[in-house]
């Protein structure tokens, strides 16, 4: 592959596989016709915002990039749960050393110290706070109204060579309402829009750019099922000291010299639990039965991701660069996981991604 591509990639915050349609999403769907569309990419667990994006911008997976869970409790995270930060090099950081520019542009402004944003040449909101005056959506992110300017200001900055943009709000929408719900559904459609006048800004330099839109994560409706306590089953209190649940996924840690294997079969005869990875080493990963969510202090009203429900993924390629219908022909053949896209894109900037646990779409 010859020829440096300029890519810009856009993650829609919690946006259903399933909610892409030539109706309700018409500038992706049409982007998908001409490029590439898959809504059965996959993400890693917990499937939850921060441990999605930091795989997504590192190519690692959850174990060695080491954000494990968006819930943070003191002592837990950071602590045996996992890390505020990634601890492993980002594409910020990948274009930063190789000269390149890049910019972060995020409706969930604490993202930008999850993925040490400063590695990039342009962030908004700047320092990862939200100006005076921003519109603020229900969980005090900036709303996609409030990110769009700024994102269409840096797609047309021919300067910059990796752009990253976050929209926010249909995840804010979809965990209080549900993601069914007519504004939630309005604010996937918003998210359309955005991405439509994300690609006309793109036009000027066509021929050398690649789209890539995609979400973390999908979303499951809540149900009248209660909530899975783990420590509340006397079997898995006897083994298992802590628990930090984060929707369809919880990180257990067992009791010192407690195996996983012991612990994890305790934890699979709880009712709602589908099965367990992880623990060799680092915290274990319960999954819960779709429709089923583990307990925390503050539960979403409608909606939730964490378990292997919402690890489906859509994700669009476009763009009128070389290596487009490559990419298309890569994703139909193999449905690419989050990890994939890091060293993706690290390719077609020219840039090297050592130690990613992905693999990239271009690789022969
Ligand atoms: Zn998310």
């Amino acid at each position: 592959m010859s020829g440096r591509a300029r890519v810009v990639l856009l993650g829609i915050d919690g946006c259903p596989a399933e909610q892409l349609s030539p109706s309700l999403t018409p500038r992706l769907w049409a982007m998908g016709a001409d490029g590439g569309l898959t809504l059965s990419g996959r993400a890693p667990l917990p499937s939850s915002t921060y441990p999605c994006f930091a795989t997504l911008l590192t190519g690692c997976l959850p174990s060695r990039h080491e954000v494990r869970a968006t819930a943070r409790r003191p002592g837990v995270v950071p602590g045996w749960a996992g890390q505020p930060q990634v601890a492993v090099p980002t594409l910020f950081d990948a274009c930063r050393a190789a000269g390149l520019q890049s910019a972060a542009v995020q409706g969930d402004h604490l993202l930008h110290a999850v993925l040490r944003t400063e590695a990039a040449d342009v962030t908004w909101p700047p320092g990862g706070v939200p100006p005076p005056g921003v519109p603020l959506d229900a969980h005090g992110y900036p709303t996609n109204a409030a990110v769009r300017p700024h994102l269409l200001a840096a797609a047309r900055d021919p300067a910059i060579d990796f752009l990253f943009g976050h929209l926010n709000e249909g995840d804010t929408l979809g965990h209080d309402l549900g993601p069914d719900a007519a504004a939630a559904r309005a604010s996937y459609a918003e998210a359309d829009r955005i991405a439509g006048e994300l690609l006309d800004a793109l036009r000027p330099a066509w021929t050398r750019t690649v789209v890539i839109v995609l979400s973390d994560h999908g979303m499951e409706p809540r149900t009248g099922r209660a909530p899975i306590d783990l420590l509340n089953s006397p079997p898995v209190r006897a083994l298992v000291a802590d628990v930090l649940g984060d929707g369809g996924a919880a990180l257990v840690r067992p009791r010192d010299g407690v195996t996983p294997r012991d612990a994890g079969a305790a934890l699979a005869d709880v009712p709602g639990v589908a099965g367990w990875g992880g623990g060799d080493p680092g915290p274990i990963v319960a999954e819960a039965q779709r429709g089923w969510i583990f307990a925390t202090p503050r539960l979403p009203l409608r909606g939730f991701h964490g378990g292997p429900a919402t690890a489906r993924t859509f994700a669009v390629v476009g763009g009128g660069h070389r290596a487009v219908p490559a990419l298309a022909r890569s994703m139909a053949a193999r449905p690419p996981h989050l990890a994939d896209w890091a060293p993706t894109i690290a390719r077609l900037l020219g840039l090297e991604m050592p130690g990613a646990d992905g693999r990239s779409l271009l690789e022969e």
